[in-house]
C-alpha cells in the first residue's frame, strides 16, 4: 500500500477554523520555502510567489511548523473532535 492509499483511509472531521495561519510577510522573505516540499499532505502550493495552504486534509505531524525557517506558520491542534482519526488498513 502506498502513501496516497494509506491517505485515503483517514476520515477527517472539518474545524472551519484553521489551525495553521502563515506570515505572508514573514514568508515572502524566506528563499527556500521548505513547507512546499516536506508536508506529507501536500498543503502547501505556490501561487506567483505567495504560499498558499489547506487545512483541511492535515495529518496533524508538526513538520511544517518546525521546519519553517523564518518561523512563519503557527500551528495547534484543531479543537477537540475535529481534525484527522487514524485508523490501520
Ligand atoms: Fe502538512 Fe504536517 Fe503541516 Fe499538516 S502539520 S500541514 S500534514 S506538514
Amino acid at each position: 500500500i502506498n502513501v496516497q492509499d494509506k491517505i485515503n483511509l483517514l476520515r477527517f472531521r472539518l474545524d472551519r477554523q484553521s489551525h495553521i495561519t502563515i506570515d505572508q510577510e514573514k514568508c515572502a522573505a524566506c528563499a527556500s520555502k521548505p513547507c512546499l516540499f516536506a508536508c506529507p499532505a501536500g498543503m502547501f502550493t505556490l501561487a506567483e510567489s505567495e504560499v498558499l495552504y489547506s487545512h483541511e486534509g492535515c495529518l496533524e505531524c508538526g513538520t511544517c511548523y518546525v521546519i519553517c525557517p523564518g518561523k512563519s506558520i503557527t500551528w495547534h491542534y484543531p479543537k477537540g473532535g475535529c481534525g484527522v482519526s487514524f485508523r490501520e488498513a
